[in-house]
């Protein structure tokens, strides 16, 4: 498929603009690179001031290159770049990699060079890589092109890599190297200042030859491009990616109100929103690759295990089940027919333990028994190299069942890899991924059915609430934001969430105890009374809460309690005492570029001590508020339990897409707190809310 990007990825002559005879200079080691790994077409390094280069001819100026160049990488200093890319654009040139440093990364000088180079670029129609960046590599036969400044030189493969950082690029290249496993192209963008990482990330998912896309990203230029591309090519593929500074994001909710987020979390949930696989670490997502790069995905959780020994197969089925991985019986005629082709010893059960003297045969007929149960979704393999075995002929047995590619196999493969090399490269020629330990192995295996879950997911609808009111949401807003108000009163805050039919509980407002006395007996005794005051934004903190007030005495203590102490200057938020059930809490707050990220999460103790809060991206679906309320430890809590009825989750999903709503339809809201809201068996409510602009 022929592509923008084919220019960069599949170049068919590559020119260097500041290549030099020194050998430590990046000018010179990319040509060397381009020629250690054969580069499959010409390769001219540009320097006026030499004839030669590692023994190419250098021409003086792009300009004087005989062929046609479609790829050019330039490592003179910033400010002589400009000029250089117009000389491309003169040339005909399709892409170019600024590999130089100290543009738009070093302040307004760069940036002013940086676009002075892009406009240029933009004006011929050439993409640009960079700045400030290693390049690519393809390891395509065909092309065999290596852009890039860096050591590590890939053998073909199903892997693509495209960091934002070149350092973590490097090193994760590096690891499937020392791992014998291959990587298809390799992108490393730097600033990114013109061809992006979803761009990228489309190009491999446009390429027939990879099966897996590994993304390093720190922060986003267009959440929105980023977004649509990850949901796209994540259908296709699985898009492996880390989640960069997971510290407590519990700790900063537990301040029990959304505003101390750390935007990091908002980079998970952009991922998970669009269905990229996160991991906690680069083993884990390095492993899981390989899994992905050779076997196919898993139609569901079912795992079948065939073991020739005991104790890795206990400590495989507990990382595979705290994974929601599942191990299902054998079926009677699949035990029937074990009994009669295992040995003796063997346990024919699941985990199928076929003993250590289990030769080819036994393991034929497991695998066979195992691939054709339709109870089981995947394989996963103990084998340890047992000296009185013919192991070669065992592993030609599982590479010939993974051969199939009918359902995934993960082999936890124990060896010293020097002695049995034979058996070790049969397993590798038969793509079987092999892990040294169980639980590596167990957690590659639950990666490929992460996927399969993520990619059948449903998505749900956004639901649009046709019985709003925007009129009166946006009257307030302009109201507030023309008198530069950040905070918006009670009143203002309540006849919000009323706009919108967020149930709130009964209210009214007054400025003195007469009026107090009216609004209580308008709402009906008992009620609770709360200062209302910019100043005073925790409101029990300064014993600006009264509940329970019982009659019209109460009130004249309360009103005349809080003047005292907080000044004659407040107002009073006259509110429905209710019986409190379970406490929620729900925020909402803006995101640059995303929307809004919605907290969820128990009020109380659970947020408070356990940290027990979920967070989700704007706008929810139906499904996805289900998700929100399920995810946190404590939904059991919300399901009822001992007797204690449960919460309705229909009413929850609705109150949560409510917000959504409000929040993606007033992006001027900041953040917005319901802290709490009382949940019911089949009722919500909202006794104090906040909205910050
Ligand atoms: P703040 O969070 O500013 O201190 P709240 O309005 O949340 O003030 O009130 C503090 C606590 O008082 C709430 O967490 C809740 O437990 C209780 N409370 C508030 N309003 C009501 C009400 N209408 N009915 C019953 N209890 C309430
Ligand atoms: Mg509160």
């Amino acid at each position: 498929m022929s592509d923008k990007l084919d220019a960069l990825f599949k170049p068919k002559a590559v020119a260097l603009i500041g290549a030099s005879q020194k050998e430590l200079s990046i000018g010179n080691v990319i040509i060397k690179n381009l020629l250690y790994y054969k580069f499959n077409g010409p390769v001219y390094p540009v320097n006026p001031k030499v004839d030669e280069i590692r023994g190419l001819k250098a021409y003086p100026s792009i300009l004087d290159v005989p062929g046609e160049v479609d790829l050019v990488h330039i490592v003179i200093p910033p400010p002589f770049v400009p000029e250089e890319v117009e000389n491309c654009g003169k040339k005909g040139v399709k892409a170019i990699i600024v590999n130089t440093a100290g543009f738009a990364e070093m302040g307004e000088d760069g940036s002013a060079l940086q676009r002075d180079f892009l406009a240029r670029a933009k004006k011929y129609g050439i993409r640009v890589v960079g700045p400030n960046c290693q390049g690519i590599i393809n390891s395509d036969p065909n092309f065999k092109a290596y852009c890039n400044f860096t050591f590590t030189f890939p053998d073909p493969g199903h892997i693509s890599i495209v960091a934002q950082s070149g350092g973590v690029g490097a090193v994760i290249l590096q690891a499937f190297y020392d791992m014998g496993i291959g990587v298809g192209m390799y992108a490393s963008n730097g600033n990114g200042s013109d061809v992006s990482i979803p761009e990228i990330m489309r190009y491999y998912g446009n390429d027939d030859n990879c099966r897996v896309v590994v993304l390093y990203v720190e922060s986003l230029d267009d959440p929105n491009e980023f977004m649509e591309v990850a949901r796209e090519v994540s259908k296709k593929k699985p898009i492996l990616a880390i989640t960069a500074g997971r510290t407590d994001k519990g700790a900063e909710a537990s301040r029990s109100h959304i505003g101390g987020l750390a935007g990091s979390i908002s980079m998970e949930l952009i991922f998970r929103k669009t269905g990229i696989l996160t991991f906690p670490n680069q083993e884990d997502l390095c492993h899981a690759a390989v899994a992905f790069s050779y076997q196919p995905i898993p139609k569901g959780n079912k795992v079948g295990i065939i073991t020739n020994t005991g104790g890795p197969s206990v400590i495989a089925i507990d990382e595979l089940v705290s994974h929601g991985m599942e191990l299902p019986p054998l079926s009677d005629a699949a035990a029937a027919t074990l009994k009669e082709t295992m040995l003796e010893s063997a346990s024919i059960h699941n985990p199928l333990d076929v003993v250590a003297t289990a030769g080819s045969v036994h393991f034929k007929s497991a695998l066979e028994v195992m691939m054709n149960e339709p109870q089981f979704d995947s394989i996963y393999i103990n084998f340890v190299t047992p000296p009185f075995v013919d192991c070669e002929s065992v592993a030609r047995e599982i590479a010939s069942a993974a051969g199939e590619q009918k359902k995934p196999i993960v082999c936890n493969y124990m060896t010293d890899k020097q002695k049995w090399q034979g058996t070790s490269a049969i397993l590798k020629a038969g793509e079987i991924p092999c892990f040294d330990f169980a639980e590596t192995a167990a957690r590659a295996l639950s990666a490929l059915e992460r996927y399969s879950r993520i990619r059948s997911r449903k998505e749900g609808k956004v639901t649009v609430f046709p019985d709003v009111n925007r009129d009166t949401v946006n009257e307030i807003i302009q109201n507030a934001l023309k008198h530069k108000k950040e905070v918006l009163t009670a009143e203002e805050v309540y006849n919000i969430l009323e706009a919108y039919n967020i149930p709130v509980a009964d209210w009214r407002m007054a400025h003195n105890e007469s009026e107090a006395t009216r609004c209580a007996s308008e709402i009906g005794f008992p009620v609770v009374i709360k200062v209302d005051s910019e100043k005073f934004i925790h409101k029990s903190d300064v014993d600006g809460v009264a509940v329970n007030v019982k009659d019209a005495a109460g009130i004249s203590e309360v009103i005349n309690r809080m003047q005292k102490n907080l000044g004659h200057d407040i107002n009073f938020f006259i509110q429905k005492f209710l019986p409190s059930n379970r406490e929620l809490i729900i925020g909402a707050k803006a995101e640059a570029g995303v929307g809004h990220i919605i907290m969820f999460g128990l009020g109380g103790i659970f947020v408070e001590v356990l940290k027990d809060v979920a967070f989700t991206i704007t706008p929810v679906t139906d499904h996805e508020a289900g998700e929100l309320i399920h995810s946190i430890k404590a939904a059991a809590v919300l399901r009822g339990f001992r007797g204690e009825k449960g919460v309705n989750r229909d009413v929850l999903v609705e109150v949560i897409q409510r917000i959504s709503m409000l929040v993606t339809d007033f992006p001027a809201i900041k953040e917005l707190d319901l802290n709490p809201l009382f949940a019911y068996q089949n009722s919500i409510c909202a006794v104090d809310a906040r909205i910050i602009l």
